[in-house]
């Protein structure tokens, strides 16, 4: 089973203020919990021996004030598991969500079934029903889900469902080479370019920043992240519908963003797109496998020898002859074949069938 979430746009020009009310009273609770946890905490340095408010405590502390909040019960119940995992997860108290303000948190309202119906394009909330944009059939088992607000100020719906994982994967074996200039270049010679959209729409942003339009420039950088995902997801799923074995390899973002090539690393979406890769090989059944790629750009996928340009002048090269062997490549589409190469073990091993 998959847990994948559909995001619709709220139609929010009526029932946003609703939205935005519920979101201060949210912010309330997860203060009240913050503001718990820092007492907690206060005390037990004072040397008292005070042991940290688990969930349970929270949603104990916090009985009868939905009503009073106007929200389901069921909202602050989650809220508080959602500041005990957070606080858990990070081994700190997480902070304040100031709702006003430079520093506001963006709207958050989570719910789970029992406070929400979906009625055909309308979330029902507390009897009051959130119309949004059906942009696709919601298909299998609603577990959880929230209203969201957007940097740009819009609501979009959430629903969290689980799904079997029944969605064919071809018999395609396919191995990934990430790059900076071009995004992803595969072993069978086909690409997925970057899409520069942050170059693209940079001047547009810089001006819009520098003149102190805030609206504008946020609104740019919200259409910015929705072509990115919207192109990785295209790719990714073409990918994963065609094959069932998908090896993409290690390669480190953070290792090459502390240099200048930064910009187009976090461009490049690189952990995105492999994560979008992974869950969609889980729906598909396919295998999705990281490979080490030391080395790939050195060695000869057709001998083996480590016949290939060396260094971070290599870097540069795009083409070249083996020395051993004689073999012309194409540097990315012969690193992504090695990375195929390496992930095949990978999976046989992890299968079992090497093992023995
Ligand atoms: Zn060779």
């Amino acid at each position: 089973m998959s847990i994948i979430t559909f995001r619709f746009r709220v139609k929010d020009s009526v029932t946003g203020k609703h939205l935005s009310r519920h979101a201060v009273a949210c912010n309330q609770v997860w203060n009240f919990c913050v503001a718990t946890q820092r007492e907690a905490e206060r005390r037990r340095k004072g040397g008292l021996p005070i042991r940290w408010p688990t969930a349970f405590d929270l949603i104990k502390l916090c009985t009868g004030s939905a009503a009073e909040l106007g929200l389901h019960s069921d909202t602050v119940q989650t809220i508080c598991r959602q500041f005990a995992a957070s606080r858990d997860l990070h081994r700190r108290c997480p902070r304040f969500r100031a709702s006003f303000g430079a520093k506001r948190a963006l709207g958050w309202i989570p719910f789970i079934p029992r406070a929400m119906r979906i009625d055909g394009d309308a979330a029902v909330y507390l009897k009051r029903r959130f119309r949004f944009w059906k942009s696709r059939e919601i298909e299998g088992d609603f577990k959880a889900g929230s209203f969201v607000q957007d940097a740009r100020g819009r609501w979009y719906v959430c629903f969290q469902c689980e799904v079997a994982d029944d969605l064919s994967a071809g018999n395609g074996e396919i191995g990934i080479d990430l790059g900076l200039k071009i995004l992803a270049t595969c072993s069978d010679g086909t690409e997925v370019p970057a899409l520069r959209h942050y170059r693209q729409y940079e001047r547009a942003l810089g001006k819009a920043q520098r003149a102190g339009r805030k609206k504008l420039a946020r609104a740019i950088q919200a259409k910015i992240a929705n072509a990115r995902k919207h192109h990785l997801h295209v790719a990714s799923r073409r990918l994963a519908d065609a094959n069932s074995l998908i090896v993409v390899g290690n390669v480190n973002a953070a290792q090459l963003a502390k240099t200048n090539m930064a910009k187009s690393v976090l461009d490049a979406s690189w952990s995105t797109f492999r994560n979008m890769l992974r869950y969609k090989a889980a729906r598909r059944q396919a295998v999705y496998v990281e490979a080490d790629e030391r080395w790939t750009s050195q060695t000869c996928s057709e001998c083996g020898s480590l016949g290939g340009p060396k260094g971070l002048k290599g870097l540069e090269v795009r083409h070249w002859v083996c020395n051993e062997c004689g073999a012309h490549h194409d540097r990315d589409v012969n690193s992504a074949r090695l990375i195929l190469m390496s992930g095949r073990n990978v999976a046989l091993q992890s299968t079992g069938i090497l093992s023995g």
